[in-house]
């Protein structure tokens, strides 16, 4: 990702702590186009990212930026990939981590953490809860925070998809982009770099429709888009296989909510069981083992196109946030 350093905020490239992220390939469907009609279906596939998933963007950038600035200690809530990516990123920059996750989290996600070093605190609540007690030992111990949006280079960090987007689409952005929407940053950071790029002239201002796809288990957006709210709802109904969307109330919904109303956009939520059917459906004909939270996104494709919202002759880009390997524990 750091192809695009000149549009990133750190000054210094000896700052830069990289484990290899971004660039991820795009992959057309293969063989289950015959579900999709004359709609051309792509996938964005972040699994292939240090520590199996796009979190490493987001952390990579916030880590980076914490060198450059001197911090020696971040602290971050995680539902489970963003803690993982923080320990690996910590432990290669040097800086101590400390990450609090709901102690519901599949084991892996926690026995990652502790491996790279990271000090793991287990909450008996939701990510909501873990960020209210991270935010209050940050302030009372000075720890540098980098919850989902409350610092500002996770986004920039994140935004680098859709720098990649345009490039990997030779600058003809896809109709419609699918999105596992958890805290939003992907979401956001996406529009945020069409944004830049078309005041660089480098894309028209042609946008893609933004869907947002939540978890049944929390779906405050899809309830807040359907009712034309500007914010959402605390929403949680408990475990998710997609531990990523386990978020009852992004902090940056408003955020979420515009892009959705400008870009014409939708949301809808899909339930576990769906879910793991989607997975194993991919996996078995499309040879790709994708996180649940990217599953999602093939389940709401096949009703977006069964409800006529999606149009023949659309180009609709799908981004699997992760890898399916992580989750395996939840998936028989
Ligand atoms: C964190 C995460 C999400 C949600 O990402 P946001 O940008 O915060 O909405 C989706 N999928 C996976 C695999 C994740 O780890």
């Amino acid at each position: 990702m750091w192809r695009y350093r000149e549009f990133l905020p750190v000054i210094d490239p000896a700052n830069i702590v990289t484990l290899g992220e971004g660039f991820t390939p795009i992959l057309p469907l293969q063989n289950l186009r015959s579900q999709t009609g004359d709609i051309e279906v792509m996938w964005k596939d972040e699994a292939g990212n240090p520590t199996g998933s796009f979190k490493a963007r987001g952390i990579g950038m916030a880590v980076s930026k914490a060198k450059e600035l001197g911090i020696n200690t971040i602290v971050t809530p995680t539902a489970g990939n963003a803690g993982g990516a923080l320990a690996a990123y910590a432990a290669r920059a040097g800086i101590r981590a400390i990450v609090y996750l709901p102690v519901q989290t599949p084991q892996l996600f926690k026995d990652e953490c502790r491996l790279y070093g990271a000090e793991v605190i287990e909450v008996d609540g939701s990510i909501s809860d873990c960020g209210r007690l991270a935010n209050e030992e940050a302030l009372k111990n000075g720890w540098f925070q980098v919850s989902t949006l409350k610092e500002p280079y996770r986004l920039e960090g994140k935004k680098t998809m859709g720098y990649e987007i345009a490039e990997q689409f030779d600058w003809q952005l896809p109709d419609v982009i699918l999105y596992p929407t958890g805290g939003g940053t992907g979401l956001i950071g996406i529009w945020k770099a069409f944004d830049e790029l078309e005041r660089l002239g480098w894309i028209g201002p042609k946008r893609p429709q933004m869907v947002a796809v939540q978890s049944q288990s929390c779906a405050g957006i899809v309830e807040a888009f359907q009712d034309k709210k500007v914010v959402s709802a605390f929403m949680d109904g408990g475990f998710t296989i997609a531990n990523g969307l386990r978020v009852p109330k992004p902090y940056a919904d408003r955020l979420i909510l515009r892009v959705l109303y400008q870009s014409r956009g939708t949301a809808l939520s899909v339930s576990d069981t769906d879910m793991a059917d989607a997975l194993k459906e991919i996996a078995r004909h499309e040879g790709m083992l994708i996180a649940p939270e990217g599953a999602a996104l093939w389940h709401a494709f096949k009703q977006l196109k069964a409800t006529g919202w999606l149009r023949s002759g659309q180009k609709v880009l799908l981004l699997n946030t992760g890898s399916g390997y992580k989750y395996l524990e939840n998936i028989t």
